[in-house]
């Protein structure tokens, strides 16, 4: 009885949590780089702003949010009535998604995005038009992804930086891309890793929303503010594209303490500094462990590596697991041969590096 386009979908694999593997194998020291997850954990700020929030748990949130929309209008350098909050920000998207999509509609994105994308946009009925990645990678090729774009094109999404490739686009092309859209397309900048970027000639999309009133940003808690598991995201927008969200939106789609925390780590500069530099570190390091044995090593502008081990990433996958070590196999991203890795801490990184040095032995001249 269910509509079609529902029966056909498949659901979002995440990372294997911790406690299963735990169950699983019987393994007490399990480490996680399955999920982009901060290694810093969750900040004192917000911490301390759900204790003092837990006392009111028995009253409804703030429906329209008012307190974290005025904080964020500040961080954001826009009007509260441009923001949309989301639980997460999977559920803008999936706003976005109800709002402008549906059958006779399509959604234009990049082979290798975020598979969120095409999962919203089944679900309303709409088709995906995939663009192929650039002639030289993973990335986004974003004159394919505007050759896709037709009359019944109502929404583009791009991840800058991507999930799971990591790559990226230089602010100047993007924003000349989103210049040529025509205008009865919404583009989506999912910026879930914005924080992490150090391109020095980066800038956020939201300085192109007061003259692009189709481009929607979305932002989330979840990645560098060490938040996934409160579940907050928001996009910014025209206020009339927000007006059109709020609308679909669940009143309560935020938590009351998701709010308090969210509002209270917009002020903690000093955690996020620490979660960048954090992240810095482990990159060079996971690179330097991994570099000169042959295996894939695309740059990655977010906080976690994508590695091409030139063959079936599976086993590899499941050898790491034995050992305790949770990655991410991204065969259903189109990318059988390669294992998301999340930059962890110093001991992580370490703890990842050996396991990984172990069950890929003698591997070295795979490929090349
Ligand atoms: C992690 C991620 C998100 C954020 O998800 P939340 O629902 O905010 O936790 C959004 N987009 C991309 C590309 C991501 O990787």
């Amino acid at each position: 009885m269910a509509m079609p386009a529902v029966g056909a979908l498949s659901p979002y694999q995440p990372g294997k949590p911790i406690e299963e593997l735990q169950r699983e194998l019987g393994v007490s020291e399990v480490v996680k780089l399955a999920s982009n997850e901060n290694p810093l954990g969750p900040p004192d700020s917000a911490l301390r702003a759900i204790a003092d929030g837990l006392s009111d748990l028995s009253r409804y949130p703030d429906a329209n949010g008012f307190a974290l929309k005025a904080r964020l209008a500040r961080h954001c350098a826009c009007d509260a009535a441009q923001i949309t909050l989301g639980n997460g920000s999977n559920d803008v998207l999936d706003l976005i998604a109800r709002c402008f999509l549906g059958p006779g509609r399509n959604a234009v994105f990049s082979e290798y995005a975020f598979l969120v994308y095409p999962l919203v946009t089944q679900a309303v009925g709409a088709q995906s038009k995939v663009a192929p990645p650039c002639a030289d990678g993973l990335g986004h090729d974003l004159d394919a992804i505007l050759a896709l774009v037709d009359e019944h094109t109502r929404v583009v999404f791009i991840a800058n930086p991507n999930n799971p490739t990591g790559s990226y686009l230089r602010s100047a092309d993007l924003k000349a891309f989103i210049e040529a859209l025509p205008s009865h397309v919404v583009v989506v900048v999912d910026e879930a890793y914005h924080e992490y970027v150090l391109d020095k000639d980066h800038v956020s999309a939201l300085s192109w929303i007061a003259d692009q009133p189709n481009l929607i940003v979305t932002r989330t808690f979840s990645k560098a503010w060490g938040l996934a598991g409160l579940r907050m995201g928001y996009s910014v927008s025209h206020p009339t594209i927000a007006d059109l969200l709020n609308r679909l939106r669940q009143p309560f789609n935020g938590n009351s303490l998701a709010l308090a925390a969210a509002e209270a780590v917009l002020d903690d500069r000093d955690y996020l500094d620490r979660a960048i530099n954090l992240n810095t570190r482990g990159m060079a390091q996971l690179r330097q462990g991994l570099e000169g044995r042959g295996f894939g090593l695309p740059e990655s502008a977010g906080n976690f590596l994508c590695i091409d081990l030139k063959r079936d990433a599976m086993p590899v996958f499941q050898a790491l697991l034995k050992a305790g070590v949770i990655v991410r196999p991204v065969a259903n991203y189109g990318l059988p041969s390669y294992l998301r890795v999340s930059i962890g801490s110093d001991a992580e990184n370490a703890r990842f590096l050996e396991a990984f040095a172990e069950v890929t032995a003698g591997e070295e001249s795979v490929g090349d």
